[in-house]
């Protein structure tokens, strides 16, 4: 016969309504400075305290999530001696319609704006539904996916492609950048003492745009990417390529922009001859290199023929073309 469990009453068992009035009660808008002997924890009530704590201890770690800071310390074992709340800062966890476009607060979780960018870029949506799992999507910020700098994050070639601005916050001073701009090199970002990411504007594509991307891992589900290619092409209503903006993520030391595969899109038609030409140019864009989850040679073949998947899915004079699609898979790009 089983025999009931008895365990001496758990605090939260019979503390509920206490505890709960107490938590509600933290919830007053005011900054909360918690401090002991491995360091000191700031929860910032709101934007301006953020700024203000910042700009006092410049060298504070700021955490979002903590997707990625959290394994500085469990398995990295690093002490952080000044931590900084981003993620329960109420006024950055927005999400807007803005009339510069979509505008994404830092303390936004992936789960939390996807919704909003999937219904504007499909393609972004299914990457953000593989990024990690559910649990580091409810936890990580798609701030935190720029401000960790990685040159492999998912979110970063996608915003590039799409044009997306940053906008950076320093005490009282607001700044606007490119996204694109933001990083300068491996581990280096263009980010000054004691200023922080606020939020990331995605403005709203231009009518003739299609914008495609595509992850590319080890495992389709939970894995970091070896490669994601991003693009966003719009036409000209005679079918030629305006503009195109293409970025990787995995293709060098920051995610980057294939400037010199856009130049060989721009003005053209969408024909294998220009596909072949833009594949061409992209050997001059990216040296990658070779690491655990790839080697250069498959970076640089994979990303090849991401244009070609990107063709084969928009280009006019592509459908009922089956038969090319195969010479292309024939012709890899080495
Ligand atoms: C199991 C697992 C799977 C993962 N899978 C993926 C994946 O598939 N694709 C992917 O791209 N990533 C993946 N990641 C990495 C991580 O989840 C993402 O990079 C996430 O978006 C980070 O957001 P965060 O809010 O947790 O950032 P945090 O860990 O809080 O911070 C990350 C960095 O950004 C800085 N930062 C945070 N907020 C700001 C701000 N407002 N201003 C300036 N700097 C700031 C922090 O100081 C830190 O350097 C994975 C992580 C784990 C643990």
């Amino acid at each position: 016969m089983k025999q009931a469990l008895s365990l001496p009453g758990d605090v939260l068992d019979t503390q509920t309504e206490a505890i709960k009035t107490r938590l509600k009660a933290l919830a007053d808008g005011q900054t909360v400075e918690i401090s002991g002997q491995e360091g000191r924890l700031t929860l910032p009530g709101n934007a301006d305290a953020l700024a203000t704590a910042y700009q006092a201890d410049p060298q504070a770690t700021l955490v979002a999530g903590a997707t990625d800071v959290g394994l500085w310390v469990t398995k990295g074992l690093r002490t952080l001696p000044h931590v900084i709340s981003v993620g329960l800062v109420p006024d950055l966890r927005t999400i807007e319609y803005t009339p510069d476009g979509l505008r994404i607060g830092a303390a936004v979780t992936y789960t939390q704006a996807k919704e909003a960018i999937a219904a504007m870029l499909p393609d972004a949506g299914e990457v953000i539904r593989r990024i990690g799992s559910t649990q580091v999507r409810n936890a990580g910020t798609v701030c935190g996916n720029i401000g960790n700098g990685s040159p492999i994050g998912d979110g970063p070639p996608v915003l590039i492609a799409a044009g997306a601005v940053l906008k950076l916050r320093c005490g009282e001073a607001h700044r606007s950048l490119p996204l694109e701009e933001y990083f300068l090199a491996y581990g280096k970002q263009d980010r000054k003492p004691g200023e922080f990411i606020e939020a990331v504007v995605i403005p709203q594509p231009q009518p003739g745009t299609v914008f495609r991307a595509y992850k590319i891992s080890k495992r389709f589900d939970q894995d970091i990417s070896a490669v994601l290619g991003a693009f966003a092409l719009t036409f000209e209503t005679d079918g030629r390529i305006a503009s195109a903006r293409i970025a990787f993520g995995g293709m060098a030391a920051t995610p980057k922009r294939a400037a010199a595969t856009e130049a060989a899109l721009q003005g053209q038609f969408w024909t294998e001859a220009t596909l072949r030409a833009a594949q061409d140019a992209m050997k001059a864009d990216f040296e990658p290199i070779s690491d655990m989850r790839s080697s250069a040679w498959y970076r640089q073949t994979v990303a090849g023929n991401l244009l070609t998947r990107l063709f084969a899915e928009t280009a006019p004079d592509y459908a009922g073309a089956e038969t090319r699609l195969a010479g292309w898979k024939e012709q890899a790009y080495v």
